[in-house]
């Protein structure tokens, strides 16, 4: 299950779909989009059995990220696709991590696409000078 500390603070707007009751959710896909100034998150969603709900979904835009090496916040453009299943039963720590949980019955896309976003973040990066480098270095 993923951490809601590292979130990305800016809030989203501009949607369809941003919150749905879990029961509302039927079996037939569904689609979602929402964005802020920088990122679009968009996809479809639909019921994939009694306590789940399938989320199929991409980023597309600008995020920030630290650079693994130098520490420097760069920004570069996320052009990513995900699937992530919705449970609204307590999520178990040794379970997916490509599951969220939605115990208040609620399908939150605002935290699906933060936590979407955040776990790119996580990943290793470098920024252009440091790949520059890096590049420069292999050649050698
Ligand atoms: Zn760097």
């Amino acid at each position: 299950m993923k951490s809601l500390s590292s979130l990305p603070k800016e809030r989203f707007t501009d949607i369809i779909h941003m919150q749905i009751p879990f029961r509302k959710v039927h079996e037939s896909p569904k689609s979602f989009k929402l964005k802020n100034n920088a990122i679009e998150c968009f996809g479809t969603f639909w019921r994939s059995g009694k306590s789940l709900v399938t989320i199929q979904g991409e980023l597309k835009g600008e995020a920030e990220f630290v650079c693994d090496r130098c520490g420097e916040i760069f920004t570069a453009p996320v052009d990513e696709s995900f699937t992530i299943e919705a449970v609204d039963r307590p999520v178990k720590v040794e379970e997916s991590l490509d599951m969220v949980e939605c115990s208040d019955g609620i399908v939150d896309f605002e935290y699906i696409c933060k936590s979407e976003i955040a776990s790119i973040q996580s990943e290793y990066h470098l920024c252009p000078n440091c790949k520059d480098k890096e590049d420069f270095e292999m050649e050698i």
